[in-house]
């Protein structure tokens, strides 16, 4: 365990907007005791009963995506269902280098990286609301695709229905990123990289068959410093204010981290 105290400078947040190129599938828990009950519902909020994309869906493909992009190891088992192989660096001195160490951090009984990033669940924009529920879809915000999914042993197919989010929904998304040395501030660079990155992969599930397909647009980066937080500074719009795309963003990024 580290002695090193860390000290926060500032927050950078990240807001924008996730179009939904393709339908989106992120699963919920399945309610198909009742009869009728869909076989993969898709997760909703209780309380509006919309459907969102929760921030550990986002955060843990942005993570995988840059684990795989920077060649890491995949050695730690997450206990699921399902197990999954994550990349921890198992050496306090290598993840303080290590971008995903640093930026995703490391289990708390390693405790010597805070995790500096935080995803906030993406909710449905305003726009968005009114345009599905104006289209009547199957169910309220959502579509269900009928799919045969064939049995891996017998080869018999057997239809299933799918729920999806419509092509075309947008979600309000929020990215947080805590910077606590000038290191963090070179490294915010593989935020936007990751984030690019999931605009060639997908969000969710069934990718291989062309779901999950999104955008990130109509992006702000802010930073709040500590004095931001006491009430004695305003927020900084980094770089040129707006940007229509995440490529945008990362050839935009030299004049971002000169504000920093
Ligand atoms: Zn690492």
């Amino acid at each position: 365990m580290s002695e090193e105290k860390l000290r926060l400078l500032s927050k950078i947040v990240i807001k924008g907007k996730i179009l939904c190129v393709t339908g989106l599938r992120i699963g919920g828990p399945r309610v198909g005791l009742e009869i009728g009950g869909l076989d993969n519902p898709v997760v909703r909020d209780p309380v509006t009963n919309q459907p969102y994309i929760p921030g550990s869906s986002l955060k843990g493909k942005l993570r995988s995506l840059l684990e795989k992009s920077l060649g890491l190891d995949l050695t730690t088992v997450v206990r699921g269902p399902p197990k999954i192989r994550i990349h921890i660096c198992h050496d306090e001195e290598k993840s303080k280098k290590c971008a995903v160490c640093r930026i995703f951090g490391v289990p708390a009984e390693k405790a010597v990286m805070p995790t500096r990033i935080i995803v906030r669940d993406a909710t449905l924009t305003e726009d968005s609301i009114k345009m599905l529920e104006a289209a009547e879809t199957d169910l309220p915000f959502t579509e269900v695709k009928w799919e045969n999914v064939l049995d891996r042993i017998t080869s018999a197919a057997s239809p299933r229905q799918t729920e999806r989010i419509p092509a075309g929904a947008e979600f309000d998304f929020e990215i947080v990123y805590n910077i606590y040395d000038d290191v963090d501030k070179d490294y915010l660079r593989y935020v936007f990289e990751a984030m690019k990155l999931l605009e060639d992969d997908y969000l969710g599930s069934s990718g291989t068959r062309g779901y999950g397909k999104i955008v990130f647009k109509d992006m702000k980066v802010l930073e709040r410093t500590v004095e931001y937080y006491k009430g004695k500074e305003q927020e900084k719009v980094l770089g040129k204010g707006s940007y229509d795309s995440v490529k945008d963003l990362i050839d935009d990024f030299a004049k971002i981290r000169e504000m920093l």
